[in-house]
């Protein structure tokens, strides 16, 4: 049984219409998004195949997991990929007192900083309360949220499933989750490649979030 929908629906985007689920544009192209990172034994082979494809893409970190793996960090930065935040320990939004929430978000930008990078978040498992999102928004934040989900976190699927989701729901201007963890891994592992394939003969670039 599935609790998420892989595609957005039009009704959510337009209640929270403060917060980005996808991009406006004529051209054929889409945004790759990778929560959770970074982690040596995955993110790394992540940008591998990104690089087979000439692609871009938007990493949203764990600060904690910056911390633990900076030079891991580091390669996102070098390959001219974008970093966004992901607070530092992963909260859910609706069970964390606002200003947990904020401190928690600031601790992870301090390790995020300097990189002379738009401030982008996404709100860890999409939860986020309104005063939580009000107030990052006033500190200049972005909210990310996306209209196709691989669900490549889900243990009862299977990677062609992940791979289904993600190529039947994709549109011009996609914005579509992946997660450079280990627990996506057995799926991400088929999905990614399949779909950076398919979606490049289809002729579209991949582009970092604006
Ligand atoms: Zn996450």
């Amino acid at each position: 049984m599935r609790f998420y929908p892989v595609k957005t629906l039009l009704i959510t985007k337009s209640i929270f219409n403060k917060w980005i689920w996808s991009f406006k544009t004529k051209s054929k192209e889409v945004y790759l998004t990778f929560d959770d990172g970074p982690i040596p034994e995955i993110t790394p082979w992540v940008l591998n195949q990104l690089d087979l494809h000439n692609a871009k893409a938007t990493f949203f970190c764990i600060g904690d997991n910056i911390r633990k793996h900076p030079d891991v960090f580091h390669q996102l930065i070098e390959k001219g990929h974008r970093v966004g935040n992901h607070t530092f320990n992963h909260l859910k939004g609706w069970k964390t007192k606002k200003e947990v929430y904020l401190q928690n978000t600031s601790k992870a930008e301090a390790y995020l900083k300097n990189q002379n990078q738009p401030k982008l978040f996404r709100p860890p498992y999409g939860s986020i309360t309104h005063q939580q999102s009000k107030h990052l928004r006033m500190l200049g934040y972005k909210i990310i949220m996306w209209d196709v989900l691989s669900a490549d976190f889900d243990q009862s699927l299977t990677a062609k499933q992940c791979t289904n989701n993600v190529l039947k729901n994709v549109k011009k201007g996609s914005i579509i989750v992946f997660h450079d963890s280990k627990k996506a891994f057995p799926r991400l592992k088929e999905t990614l490649p399949k779909v950076l394939e398919e979606l490049h003969k289809k002729g579209f670039q991949f582009k970092v979030i604006p």
